[in-house]
């Protein structure tokens, strides 16, 4: 297997994860080297780098699937929620990530219920990012790609899509 790969790669998805220790693609997946490109982040935030690696996949690979992936308990999401609440700057970089992810906060909900949707609702603004994305567009208008959300269910083990 892995000196079929030397030649080559294939992938068959880009996976834009969080870099949570506890959901790593290709574990979640079941899938093995060669099978996924993934692209982590904290709480699936994009940058250029991100963006970069992301669209380095779709358009030179011809990767024909992006998939946004969330999940339950996400630190970086709670961590954005709370900023707000107190008004507190986050140290070094980490202020970058709560200021990408607070568009999509959930002000009518509180509590843990707050930061639950809006993990739901940050994959689905990040999957509205990169679909906004021309290049990205364009290769979904031809049927060639498809960008998708879901999330990952600590407690469950199971994912499910974000429409
Ligand atoms: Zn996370």
């Amino acid at each position: 297997m892995r000196q079929s790969l030397v030649s080559g790669q294939k992938p068959f998805a880009v996976v834009l994860a969080c870099v949570d220790s506890r959901v790593p693609p290709e574990l979640v997946f079941d899938q093995g080297l060669g099978d996924l490109m993934t692209v982590r982040s904290a709480g699936t935030v994009l940058d250029e780098a991100v963006l970069g690696s992301v669209a380095y996949g779709a358009l030179e690979l011809g990767i024909p699937l992006i998939m946004v992936l969330g999940h339950e308990s996400c630190g970086a999401v709670s961590a954005a929620v709370r900023a707000e609440q107190t008004g507190d700057q986050l140290p070094a970089h980490i202020q970058y990530l709560a200021d990408q992810i607070r568009p999509a906060i959930d002000h009518v909900q509180h509590g843990d219920a707050r930061i639950d949707s809006t993990i739901t609702r940050n994959v689905g603004m990040v999957r509205k990012r990169l679909a906004a994305e021309r290049d990205l567009a364009d290769r979904v208008a031809a049927g060639k790609l498809a960008i998708v959300g879901a999330r990952y269910e600590l407690h469950s083990q199971r994912v499910h899509a974000i429409t």
